[in-house]
């Protein structure tokens, strides 16, 4: 497999810049996902990585080695679209048999054992000589990631494949993704607009905005302590406030948010400072010692294991996860000066 590497690449289309200095790093083997919304640059970094865009600064490497100017079919990847883009004139085999048509089946296989063991990766046994009309979405792109793995290649690239789907077949193709990918210990780099798609499925993923990266890390780290406000808006729920900074004791800060005073576990800040801070929906709770807030019900989402109450503090929208629907039309929540995360 092969480890991949963006080293400063600017991509301008004219006078729009769709990359920005863009560095990263996919280590080998890794599911890394570039997340963010429409336009900010995650389809030209993939196209850049895949060689279909030449960067107009920067360069683009396969372990180490610089493949900047190298075409398409000369580097090694697999790529998925969002169209999945069967032939519809051929079948599922002559379709994953396509993937073979500038190379061997790897291992010396013949083309009809490598069709076999690919349909058999993507749980379509005996689908060889199925029409794609005939299979659903879900269906029809796990053939296009049969025909894209076909010929073994060292890296996966896949733009939206799921976008065109359904939410239930979203995430039962989602699972099948990552269980090939995991299996096959194939670098894989996917784009989505989706961050929830995003967290469930990467090993790492990068959060992009306006054709820059804004973070780079594990699920975990991105959700649990974004860098940005940007990240902290787009990467689930969250209630990102500001105020000013009062006094510290140690390592707390006390912070007037609108009149209040609030407590912050921060080395950051000293008395006069703004500070813009956020808080996870989950970590606002019923029966916290300190940091209470009285906020006014305006609407609750059932969601089954969970509801998520939007609601209103100091004329400020904020957004609250309970266990059941609130019967009152005011909840006194409160949070741990150690769950704010200062942006
Ligand atoms: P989406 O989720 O909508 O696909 P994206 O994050 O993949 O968006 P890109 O498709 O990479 O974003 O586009 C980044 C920016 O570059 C956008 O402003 C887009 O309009 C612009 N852009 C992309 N390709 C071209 C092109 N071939 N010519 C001109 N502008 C382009």
């Amino acid at each position: 497999m092969v480890d991949v590497s963006l080293d400063g690449v600017t991509k301008a289309f004219g006078a729009t810049t769709a990359l920005d200095d863009v560095s990263l790093d996919v280590r080998d083997g890794e599911f890394f996902t570039l997340v963010g919304p429409s336009g900010c640059g995650k389809t030209t970094t993939l196209r850049a990585v895949a060689g279909f865009e030449e960067p107009t600064a920067g360069a683009v490497r396969f372990d180490g080695e610089n493949v900047t100017g190298v075409p398409v079919d000369e580097r090694d990847v697999g790529i998925v679209f969002q169209n999945y883009a069967l032939f519809p004139h051929m079948t599922v085999g002559e379709n994953v048999a396509y993937g073979l048509r500038f190379r061997d089946a790897p291992g010396g296989a013949s083309r009809d054992e490598r069709v076999a063991e690919l349909l058999d990766l993507v749980d379509l046994s005996g689908f060889e000589e199925r029409d794609p009309a005939e299979l659903s979405g879900g269906q029809q792109q796990r053939v296009a990631l049969a025909r894209a793995l076909a010929p073994g290649p060292s890296l996966l690239l896949l733009d939206e494949p799921m976008s065109a789907l359904d939410a239930r077949l979203r995430e039962t193709l989602r699972r099948h993704v990552k269980r090939i990918q995991r299996d096959l210990g194939i670098t894989t780099i996917y784009v989505t607009h989706d961050q929830e798609e995003a967290l469930s499925i990467s090993d790492r993923l990068a959060v992009m905005n306006d054709g820059r990266v804004e973070q780079v890390g594990t699920p975990q780290a991105v959700y649990r302590a974004p860098e940005s406000r940007f990240v902290a808006e787009f990467v689930g729920d969250n209630n990102v406030l500001d105020g000013t900074v009062t006094g510290r004791e140690g390592g707390v800060a006390t912070v007037d948010v609108d009149g209040e005073t609030l407590r912050l576990a921060t080395p950051d800040g000293s008395a006069g400072d703004r500070v813009t801070f956020c808080v996870r929906p989950e970590r606002l709770i019923r029966d916290a010692a300190s940091n209470r807030l009285d906020i006014d019900v305006d609407t609750a989402e059932f969601l089954g294991e969970t509801t998520r109450v939007y609601g209103t503090w100091n004329d400020r929208q904020v957004v609250v996860r309970l266990d059941d629907v609130p019967e009152t039309d005011t909840l006194t929540l409160g949070f741990a000066p150690e769950d704010a995360t200062v942006l």
